[in-house]
C-alpha cells in the first residue's frame, strides 16, 4: 500500500502493543518511519518490514532525539511493566518510566512533531474508588483526588499531566488513553510480566497438556475487570490520536468480568474442567474495575467492542502454539525448561 501522511515514530515497538501498532498503521497507510525498544531486535515480539527498526534505551535523552528525528506523530508506549505481579514488586523500576515519557516529550518538541500520544493506564485511578467487586465503572474524572496504584500508577499519572502542559505552553498537540487491560496474541504469556488473561490461558493449556487438572488464581477469583482485546485497542489509539480530545480518555472494554468468569471462558475454549486453589497471598491489585464509556462514545461515536469470549479465544489459541513451539525447541535442545 502506498504510505502517506504524517511521518510516525511508534515508541515501545517491539512490545505487545507496540508491534501492533506499527503493523496496523502501515496497513492503515501511514507512513511509519521508525519503530523503537531497548529490546535487541530478536526478542522483539513482532517486527514489520519497510521500517527503520532500532533498539534504543528511551531513558536517555540523547537516543530520544534519535528515536523522533523527522517524526511528526510520536506514538510513545514505552514503558518497563507487567501484570500486577511485577508492578507491585517493581514500584521504583516502573517510576524510572519518568524519564523515558518526559525525555520524549522533550525531544518531540525539539524535533518539531506534530502529534504525541501517550499511553497511560487504568492503574491512574483512585484506589478508594475500586474498593468493591460490583465497582462503579470509572470516569475520567475519578483519577482526583489522586491515590492511583503506587509506583507504575503515580509515574502514568504525573506523564499524563507532562503532556497537559507540554501541550498548553509549547503547542505540543497531546493525546491520552487510558488503556485498561489490554489481552491478545503476541503479548507477555510467560516469565512473570505477564497479565491475568495470558496468564489464565498459559494455567489452563498447561493444565490440559499434563493432566494435573488444576489450577491456582491470584486472590479469591471474585475480584472484577474489564479486558480489552488488542485490535480493539490499536483501533481506538489510531482514533484518538488523531482526535480532538485534548484530556486524558478511558480506552477498554465496559464487559465487566470475574476472575471465576475469565477462568470459565478459558476452561470453555479448552473445553476442561479444572479444581481451582485461591493464592489469598499472591498480588491482586484492586477488587473492582470497569471502564466508563460515555466519553469516548459521546466524542469518537466509538468503544471496544470485541467480546472477550471471541479475543478470549484467539488468545488461547496462540498461547497453545507458543507452547507446543517452546516444547518443540526444548525438544531440540535450544531451550531452557519452560516455567510453568
Ligand atoms: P510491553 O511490555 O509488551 O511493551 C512495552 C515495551 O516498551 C517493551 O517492549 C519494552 O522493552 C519497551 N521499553 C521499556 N523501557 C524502554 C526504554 N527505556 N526504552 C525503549 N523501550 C523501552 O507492554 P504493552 O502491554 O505493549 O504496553 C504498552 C504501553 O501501554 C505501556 O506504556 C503500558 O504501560 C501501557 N499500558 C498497557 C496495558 C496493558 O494491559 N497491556 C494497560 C495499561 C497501559
Amino acid at each position: 500500500m502506498t504510505q502517506s501522511g504524517p511521518r510516525a515514530v511508534v515508541c515501545g515497538a517491539g512490545g505487545f502493543i507496540g508491534g501492533h501498532l506499527v503493523k496496523h498503521l502501515l496497513a492503515r497507510g501511514v507512513r511509519v518511519i521508525r519503530a523503537v525498544d531497548i529490546k535487541p531486535l530478536g526478542d522483539w515480539f513482532q517486527i514489520a518490514d519497510g521500517v527503520e527498526n532500532i533498539s534504543l534505551d528511551l531513558k536517555e535523552s540523547h537516543n530520544c532525539l534519535i528515536a523522533t528525528r523527522d517524526a511528526e506523530h510520536v506514538y510513545q508506549l514505552a514503558a518497563d511493566m507487567g501484570g500486577m505481579g511485577f508492578i507491585e514488586n517493581n514500584k521504583a523500576l516502573c517510576m524510572l518510566n519518568v524519564l523515558t515519557s518526559t525525555n520524549m516529550l522533550v525531544a518531540a518538541q525539539k524535533a518539531g512533531s506534530k502529534r504525541f500520544f501517550y499511553a497511560s493506564s487504568a492503574c491512574v485511578y483512585n484506589s478508594q474508588k475500586q474498593t468493591r467487586p460490583d465497582v462503579i465503572a470509572l470516569k475520567e474524572s475519578d483519577a482526583y483526588p489522586a491515590l492511583p496504584e503506587d509506583g507504575y500508577g503515580w509515574e502514568k499519572l504525573f506523564s499524563e499531566r507532562m503532556c497537559h502542559h507540554f501541550e498548553e505552553e509549547f503547542g505540543l498537540i497531546c493525546r491520552v488513553a487510558r488503556y485498561h487491560n489490554v489481552y491478545g496474541p503476541h503479548g507477555t504469556w510467560t516469565g512473570s510480566r505477564e497479565k491475568a488473561p495470558a496468564a489464565i490461558c498459559r494455567k489452563v493449556c498447561t493444565a490440559k497438556k499434563s493432566g494435573v487438572h488444576e489450577i491456582d488464581i491470584w486472590g479469591d477469583g471474585k475480584q472484577t475487570r474489564s479486558f480489552m482485546f488488542v485490535d480493539d485497542c490499536i483501533t481506538g489509539t489510531e482514533k484518538i490520536m488523531n482526535s480532538d480530545i485534548s484530556t486524558p480518555i478511558n480506552l477498554g472494554s465496559s464487559e465487566l468480568v470475574t476472575i471465576n468468569q475469565l477462568v470459565d471462558i478459558a476452561e470453555d475454549i479448552a473445553d476442561i474442567r479444572l479444581k481451582r486453589t485461591y493464592n489469598l497471598n499472591a498480588p491482586k491489585g484492586v477488587n473492582g474495575r470497569n471502564s466508563d464509556n460515555s466519553l469516548i462514545l459521546d466524542r469518537l461515536g466509538w468503544q471496544p467492542s470485541i467480546r472477550l469470549r471471541d479475543g478470549l479465544e484467539k488468545t488461547y489459541r496462540w498461547i497453545e502454539r507458543q507452547m507446543v513451539e517452546e516444547v518443540t525447541k526444548q525438544d531440540l535442545g535450544l531451550l531452557e525448561a519452560l516455567p510453568i
